[in-house]
């Protein structure tokens, strides 16, 4: 395993080696690698053309990651996001699956307590860790807007983020600012990426975002050392290659020109397309309408009746209101565009119905003169399609 937690791995249990010593069954991880596997299928090295179980096999040698988790201006939804799995077996996998060594909302230490357990982590695991940034950092007026332990949050992501081996910054606030961001931005929040850009940093926006993200893009780096193929924003490309629209189960609507025009109209109970509701899935590269959250299908914002805001888009949410219709870059305007779903049928002459019928009747009569031949060449003259009496049971196969 070329990546430094080789050196690391006496004082980390592998995957495996933890899931036994905690009583986790062989099947609560395969079905695991399954759910992983579906939820970002796209080019992720540890699923690629892999089955469940040679995934499992893989996965189980693997040493539990450390991860560091800092939380900055944020709503803690991220972390939420990664404990509301349906399955109450699928948050305890998550955890037994990566070693969380710090996580604020997570511990049950506080005040100096868990402060040390965060210099001891810092300590232990320099260099080795993946630090997961959770939430915006404000900057203005030299960062006096948050402090931890009487130190400016910009003080401390540099000192915790500088040792990290990687960066994780998770949800559209660690990615670029978001919320905290929007106009008129009283603390000047920024992204992680901003404050460090020499870091190798992977951007997991999305308001939230999908928790398959995170364990796709952790498991990578633990099983190979590497961080997943990543587009212009830092986005891994296996879960933001696509637009929501190309997609959307609504689409269909979107192409037939079935508009929802207002809350609660006769379009919006009967799940028509959002388009004109401000919805944003055409210049949003998701994976939220394939991969929808807390495994439950159907349960994302479209799914539910909410237009996209665009959140995993720095220029998109946040920045351009919500009721705004979005321009249609990579696709042609509907409906106008697209064949409208009822078309009119002209009529048939007499005379026309007349020559299909004489066509159709001919081809049949050929159809039989030919069956009728083939079957006297296998020495049988009974009725075409039926059984030659002399066949035994079983030849045909
Ligand atoms: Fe779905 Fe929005 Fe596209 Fe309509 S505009 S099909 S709701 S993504």
């Amino acid at each position: 395993m070329p990546n430094a937690l080789v050196a690391s791995a006496k004082v980390l249990e592998t995957i495996d080696e933890r899931l036994l010593r905690c009583g986790i069954s062989r099947r609560a991880f395969l079905i695991f690698c399954s759910s992983l596997m579906i939820a970002a299928p796209y080019g992720l090295a540890i699923t690629e053309k892999k089955t469940p179980e040679e995934v499992a096999a893989g996965l189980g040698k693997v040493v539990r990651p450390p991860v560091i988790w800092l939380h900055f201006q944020d709503c803690t939804g991220c972390t939420e996001s990664l404990l509301q799995t349906s399955h109450p077996d699928f948050g305890d996998l998550i955890l037994n699956i990566i070693s969380l060594e710090y996580h604020e909302t997570l511990m049950a230490g506080s005040g100096l307590q868990a402060r040390q357990a965060l210099d001891e982590a810092v300590k232990k695991y320099a260099g080795k860790y993946i630090l997961v940034v959770e939430g915006s950092i404000p900057t203005k007026d030299q960062g006096i807007y948050m402090k931890m332990a009487g130190r400016p949050a910009l003080n401390v992501l540099a000192d915790i983020g500088g040792k990290a081996a990687a960066i994780v910054a998770i949800g559209s606030c660690a990615s670029w600012g978001g919320i905290p961001s929007a106009d008129p931005d009283p603390t000047g929040a920024v992204g992680v990426a901003d404050l460090l850009p020499n870091k190798s940093i992977v951007n997991i926006p999305g308001c939230p975002p999908n928790p398959y993200t995170l364990l796709g893009v952790l498991l990578q780096y633990a099983s190979n050392g590497t961080l997943p193929e990543a587009d212009e924003l830092r986005r891994p490309k296996f879960a933001f290659d696509r637009d929501i629209h190309e997609h959307c189960t609504r689409r269909a609507h979107f192409d037939a020109g079935n508009f929802v025009k207002q809350y609660g109209d006769e379009g919006h109970r009967e799940g028509w397309c959002l388009y004109e509701m401000g919805c944003k899935g055409p210049e949003t590269h998701a994976g939220c309408s394939t991969r929808h959250f807390n495994e439950i299908p159907d349960v994302w914002p479209i799914g539910i009746g909410a237009p996209c805001i665009g959140c995993t888009e720095k220029s998109v949410a946040f920045r351009i209101p919500m009721f705004q219709v979005v321009q249609l870059h990579t696709i042609a305007a509907p409906p106008t565009s697209f064949a409208p779903i009822t078309t009119t049928h002209g009529s048939m002459s007499p005379l026309a119905t007349g020559l299909v019928g004489l066509g159709v009747g001919a081809l049949a009569g050929a159809g039989y003169v030919a069956s009728r031949k083939f079957s006297k060449e296998q020495g049988y003259d009974g009725p075409p399609g039926s059984t030659p009496s002399n066949s035994e049971p079983g030849d045909d196969a």
